[in-house]
């Protein structure tokens, strides 16, 4: 029986796990440094107060469990190396064997070492305790607003790329809730989105850009694009140009870099550490071992590279998949084609903008198509924990 190991237990991994673990000649094992799958792409709805802990978190024993006769094993420990001669990857507390491996790390936030100060005052959204430390502070702000401090709380939002734009209008969309409901100071949080290009969600559309500038300004929220940040301290951000702006607290949504700090010098790797793959997923003269999701460099047939979605970390899943199960019966697939279907922008409470297949749709109706995603992903995995939820309980009577 081969062995396919699966480092990293996000949403590309987890997509793998469940595509190979269909396959009874396979035995498959899963490794996170966490206890818990994180639902990235929910996040901005816990940091603003409108999501709980259980929508955006499942535990991944549990996960694991609800397959069936024990198949798919989960190890919870760090990976710190990988030795491709021995074909084994190296965690903190053992060494594990593999045939095949497929590298679905990710990425965390990568915080500019040029601008001085930010890594030490700002927050990221990639990982669970910084957001739930945000929202923290978010609530705290809240209440003390509520008991009459009028000291200016004033929020700032780095980076407006999908995640920041998201974030910075769900705060917006329920500072807006609880003025009208605590009234008092609480309205007088603001919040800032700043970018350093000339506009918000570059990179997107004209229509998504305009009706996410219309939502975001209707929040209430201010968007200071050009913002060249050169400098940030406790509470001010110094720009390149001489101003600067107060904040009381600050979250960084700027870019990516990938987590890839294991893997051996000689694999390739782009200026923000991804891993360079070959057109079939493979890290080069390595057909064993696959990265994917956002911890690589995947480029579509045109030879552009894919943003980094869950979307596309999904796909390169089912395709490793296929690619194992082809190469164990000697067969070989074609390369990868990867290709965003759509992209939703959460612009606060029931309201989103949206470019599905071609059309570009805000409001409502962007809103429900999104939640309808985000349920069917949600309760595939709910539905896996819950199963293996009863298998344990049974286990322990
Ligand atoms: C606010 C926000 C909103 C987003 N919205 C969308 C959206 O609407 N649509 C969309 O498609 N994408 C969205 N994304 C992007 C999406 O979340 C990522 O592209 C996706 O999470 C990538 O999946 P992945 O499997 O590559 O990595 P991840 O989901 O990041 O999972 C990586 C896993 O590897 C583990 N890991 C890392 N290093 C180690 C190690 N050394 N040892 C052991 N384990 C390790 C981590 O603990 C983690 O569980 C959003 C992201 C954010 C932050």
């Amino acid at each position: 029986m081969k062995r396919v190991v699966i480092a990293g237990g996000g949403y590309g991994g987890l997509r793998a796990v469940e595509k190979l673990a269909q396959n009874d000649n396979l035995e498959v094992v899963l490794i996170d440094a966490n206890s818990y799958h994180f639902m990235q792409t929910e996040v901005y709805g816990y940091i603003a107060g409108n999501r709980y802990i259980d929508e955006l978190a499942v535990d991944l024993s549990l996960w694991c469990e609800g397959f069936k006769n024990g198949k798919v094993r989960f190890i919870q420990d760090r990976i710190v190396g990988l030795n491709p001669k021995e074909k084994e990857l190296v965690l903190s507390d053992l060494k594990i064997e593999y045939d095949y491996l497929i590298i679905a790390t990710g990425a965390k936030t990568r915080f500019p070492d040029s601008i001085k100060g930010l890594r030490e005052y700002s927050f990221g959204v990639k990982r669970l305790d910084r957001a739930f430390g945000f929202r923290h502070r978010f609530e705290e702000a809240i209440k003390r607003k509520l008991d009459g401090d009028s000291k200016k709380v004033d929020i700032a939002v780095i980076g407006a790329g999908l995640s920041g734009v998201e974030v910075a209008a769900e705060m917006g969309y329920m500072l807006k809730r609880y003025k009208k409901m605590l009234g008092g100071h609480t309205g007088e949080i603001k919040v800032t989105l700043y970018d350093a290009c000339e506009t918000i969600l570059p990179g997107m559309n004209d229509s998504i850009i305009d009706a996410s500038v219309k939502r975001v300004k209707n929040l209430g929220i201010e968007i200071v694009t050009s913002a060249y940040i050169k400098e940030v301290s406790s509470d001010k951000i110094y720009f390149e140009n001489a101003k600067s702006r107060d904040y009381t607290f600050m979250i960084f949504t700027g870019g990516i870099l990938g987590n890839s700090e294991f893997a051996p010098k000689h694999f390739e790797k782009n200026f923000i550490e991804q891993l360079k793959v070959t057109s079939t997923l493979n890290i080069k003269d390595h057909g064993e071992i696959f990265a994917i999701g956002d911890v690589a460099e995947i480029l579509d047939q045109h030879g552009q590279q894919l943003p980094p979605t869950a979307q596309i970390a999904e796909q390169s899943a089912e395709y490793c998949a296929k690619a194992i199960e082809a190469d164990i019966k000697g067969d070989k697939i074609g390369p990868f084609k990867g290709k965003m279907y759509g992209i939703f922008i959460a612009l606060g409470g029931r309201y989103a903008a949206a470019e599905i297949l071609g059309f570009n749709i805000s409001g409502i109706t962007a809103y429900f198509l999104k939640k309808v995603i985000t349920l069917v992903y949600f309760l595939g995995i709910d539905l896996r924990a819950n199963t293996g939820f009863k298998i344990r309980s049974k286990k322990m009577v």
